[in-house]
């Protein structure tokens, strides 16, 4: 049965330190009854404390690690429906799948090509997580091969599919130490790939018909000593899977239903890699732990990988980079000298097309506390004396001959105020779009 906030909070430390996020304890321990936190974030509780609030400690959804070191994945551990809620934690894992059946050079290929599948947007890296070595039906001995000249080709952890025993334990042989997720169990197999998880101390998938399958199946598991799971209600039409998806989710968050407190894996289907980019975006938003897809095209798992960081970035704090002076290429003494503010997606964007205008430059970054152009002076935060400040504090004026300052056209309402505030520097209203920089720099710009 569930605890109230008041029994869970009569086994906390009552010190009120706030280290857990919350003010204070009984702050904490009604996040904790409400399902929105987990114990582990108070470090005194002690272990009496622990095992006394049993059920209430454990997360509604289940943190689930697949693979090892710095390489690792972590899924699940959720604790609430919306992002608007709070925020969410643990970014969807992408994966994509290599066929068994190619020889050891394609899947060296194949594995190479994914590793690449790695970019770096608005100062973050993001990349695939994980390669999906899937079983072509030619025996646990081919079938261990390919698992391990993928595993020899990268250090990304796997997911070994196939919903035979045998090839499972072949598998393992070769990688068992870099704790692969083992997919599937299914009412077919389950005790068989219990068995061979828990051995291997691994996470298991599990796999139903529906919803109510597979909470009795990862019940079995579970009561088997496989406790690491990941849910696949066997959906695969998209609409029906993001309903079990949501379904799933709900389930454990709001009802605390045990059996399906455990993070979810979605698939794409079909071979158009378009198809693949829409499936997997859908699947991310709602609520896939971790999506399988074909595709290695760039073009097609960069947007997918831009939409997971838009939504698994904390929307009360906006992206930042640090406000300082940023030297774009190998700026002179006759460089331009530019002004923006330090929401992480305007800094970049007018990095890029300084880059791309091919005349080095200077840009001086004001903290706005992560808001763009237009919000940042709506809100006074992007002032002539904020402005003024951080051109002074830069040390800008000791690395150029010239006293020209470039502002953003949307701001030039405070060319002439900052005049005053900037004595003797001139101010250039520059183009109110990133994208007019280019342009600018190269056709306008005069030292
Ligand atoms: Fe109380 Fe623990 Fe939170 Fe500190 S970290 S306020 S002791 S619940």
């Amino acid at each position: 049965m569930a605890l109230t906030a008041l029994q869970i909070y009569k086994f906390l430390p009552k010190t009120n330190c706030g280290e857990c996020s919350s003010p204070t304890c009984l702050a904490f321990a009604m996040q904790l009854a409400g399902k929105k936190a987990a114990l582990d974030a108070c470090p005194y509780v002690t272990d009496e404390g622990k095992a006394a609030l049993g059920a209430a400690s454990a997360p509604p959804i289940r943190l689930v690690t697949v693979g090892t070191g710095d390489e690792k994945v972590e899924l699940g551990n959720e604790t609430v429906l919306f992002r608007h809620d709070e925020t969410f934690y643990h970014p969807t894992a992408v994966a994509v799948k290599v066929a068994s059946d190619l020889d050891d050079a394609g899947i060296k290929a194949r594995v190479e090509k994914i590793v690449k599948l790695d970019f770096e947007r608005v100062g973050q890296r993001i990349r695939v997580e994980l390669v999906a070595v899937e079983d072509s039906n030619a025996g646990p001995e081919e079938f261990a091969r390919a698992v391990k000249a993928a595993s020899e080709a990268s250090p990304l952890p796997l997911v070994l599919m196939s919903d035979k025993p045998d090839c499972i334990g072949a598998a393992l042989a070769s990688c068992k130490d870099k704790k692969p997720l083992i997919y599937a169990a299914t009412s077919e197999n389950a005790l068989d790939m219990a068995k061979l998880a828990k051995d291997a101390g691994c996470p298991l998938a599990v796999r139903g018909k529906n919803i109510d399958e597979l909470a009795e199946l990862s019940q079995k598991v579970s009561s088997a000593g496989a406790e690491d799971l990941v849910l696949d209600s066997g959906s695969r039409a998209m609409a029906a899977v993001i309903q079990d998806l949501t379904q799933i989710r709900r389930q454990a968050l709001k009802k605390s239903f045990r059996p399906l407190g455990y993070p979810s894996i979605a698939f794409t289907t079909g071979e158009d890699p378009y198809e693949q980019a829409a499936q997997a975006s859908s699947y991310i938003a709602k609520y896939a732990s971790v999506v399988v897809i074909d595709c290695t095209e760039p073009w097609a798992v960069l947007p997918i990988l831009t939409l997971r960081q838009n939504i698994y970035a904390d929307p009360q704090k906006p992206i930042q980079v640090e406000a300082k002076l940023y030297e774009v290429g190998t700026p002179g003494d006759d460089a331009p000298v530019m002004v923006t503010t330090n929401f992480s997606l305007t800094y970049f964007t007018v990095e890029g097309d300084v880059e791309a205008s091919k005349v080095p430059g200077y840009v001086v970054v004001v903290d706005t506390e992560g808001t763009s152009v237009l919000t940042a002076w709506a809100a006074e935060k992007l002032t002539a004396e904020i402005i003024a400040a951080k051109v002074k504090e830069s040390g800008v004026e000791d690395k150029v001959k010239h006293k020209k300052l470039i502002i953003p056209g949307f701001v030039a309402v405070l060319s002439g105020k900052l005049e005053e505030e900037l004595s003797g520097w001139e101010i250039l209203v520059g183009p109110r779009e990133s994208s007019g920089i280019p342009g600018y720099l190269k056709n306008e710009w005069k030292a």
